[in-house]
């Protein structure tokens, strides 16, 4: 009974794919737009039950294909990242008769608590660098790494 809920019914398998592209604009403003596509089986009801009908849920009524775009643009003060995503379905086929969404629009803010230095911008500023990528190890005399005492290596 691996899926089915109480009413004897189990919801259709979802199936997903995005595809995106964005471009950002002086490190702080991005622009995405993202092609998604979701699929989504129709809702079987167990055997020997006929609780969905009884709670008026037509399985035939159930499933869907919907090809939508959404374009999305973000900005960020610091670590701070204002977001807002829109949501155009362009294609929707379900089958029966259901209650499909419109588009949609989303605005978000984001906060980065924990900011990572990448080590490779590291290794291009840098003549010295730590094996491990210590940060702030990098360094234009050969010597010892401060964090962790490790010889740094020539960066090539
Ligand atoms: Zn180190």
């Amino acid at each position: 009974m691996k899926g089915w809920n109480s009413l004897g019914e189990k919801f259709g398998n979802y199936k997903g794919i995005g595809i995106f592209a964005s471009k950002t604009f002086f490190h702080k403003a991005g622009v995405t737009i993202q092609l998604k596509s979701e699929i989504i089986d129709s809702m079987r009801s167990a055997k020997n039950t006929d609780l969905l009908a009884l709670y008026n849920v037509d399985t035939k009524s159930t499933g869907s294909m919907k090809l939508m775009l959404s374009p999305q643009v973000n900005y960020s003060f610091g670590k701070l990242t204002v977001f807002g995503l829109y949501e155009l379905p362009l294609y929707e086929n379900v089958r029966g008769t259901q209650v499909v969404t419109g588009t949609q629009f989303t605005v978000g803010i984001s906060y980065r608590f924990f900011t990572t230095k990448n080590p490779v911008c590291d290794d291009a500023l840098f003549k010295y660098q730590c094996p491990m990528h210590c940060e702030g190890s990098g360094s234009n005399q050969p010597g010892k790494c401060p964090v962790c005492g490790m010889e740094l290596k020539k960066v090539n």
